[in-house]
């Protein structure tokens, strides 16, 4: 792929970076990232993949939008409340870029679903806020082979880390099962806007590191942010050899 005069301008600032040239905004192009949530991870995650020049971009969302989402998720307004976030998201990623193909999936992921969805996209971006999702997502990328960014987030805490089937361990190493009984979650526990936005805006960093081979990525290594300190703290994992998903039975 050859980039013409719109793309070299409106993406001059990638280019220029080291190790990125008109190669990598090529090989961006050619890109595609599911992003499942369009959300408080997913509004951050999206804008800037958008605006980085990620070719495809698929939207997986089946809710839609509620007057209480707005305090964080800004990839919607208040003219879009009632409508389906897929399709909200879609509309604000291309007011941004018009030459990107944003593909809606209004729905939920399911086990059923998940496979054919996480096999056409190069990453996946875990924006959801429930275990079952993360967990359905987990076992279908590491099945495919497909790498992901797990990112979490309440009240003033935020943490994520990259998926490498194969390499590193997953999210069943960090939390065998679903927990039982009532989680705190940030429909009861609240959520400061900014965590999602700094969460998702780092996992959108991270895909970008990956699909252009740059740097390290947070393969084995669970970053935590916590927004009354300022602070970032990380913690390595080893893969867990007796886990159901990516251990060696
Ligand atoms: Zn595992």
């Amino acid at each position: 792929m050859v980039l013409n005069e719109q793309q070299l301008a409106r993406y001059r600032r990638n280019i220029l970076l080291a190790g990125f040239g008109p190669e990598g905004q090529a090989r961006l192009l050619d890109s595609g990232v599911l992003l499942v949530g369009a959300g408080g991870l997913g509004s951050p995650a999206a804008f800037y993949l958008a605006a980085a020049g990620v070719g495809r971009i698929g939207l997986l969302d089946g809710d839609r939008v509620e007057v209480s989402n707005l305090q964080r998720q800004i990839l919607h307004g208040t003219p879009d409340l009632g409508r389906l976030k897929a399709e909200s998201g879609r509309d604000k990623l291309l007011h941004l870029n018009p030459e990107l193909r944003v593909e809606v999936v209004a729905d939920r992921l399911t086990e059923e679903n998940a496979p054919a969805l996480v096999a056409e996209y190069d990453l996946v971006l875990d924006c959801t806020d429930n275990f079952r999702t993360r967990f359905i997502l987990n076992d279908a990328c590491l099945r495919l082979n497909r790498p992901f960014v797990y990112g979490g987030v309440l009240a003033y805490i935020g943490q994520l880390m990259f998926v490498m089937p194969g390499k590193g361990p997953c999210f069943r190493c960090l939390y065998r099962s679903e927990p039982r009984g009532n989680m705190p979650d940030c429909s009861t526990l609240g959520v400061l806007g900014t965590v999602p936005g700094i969460i998702g805006t780092l996992q959108a960093c991270e895909a970008v590191k990956y699909l252009l081979g740059l740097g390290d990525l947070l393969v084995g290594r669970l970053l935590t942010y916590e927004a009354l300190t300022a602070g970032f703290t990380e913690v390595r994992l080893e893969r867990d050899p007796s886990c159901p998903s990516c251990g060696k039975a």
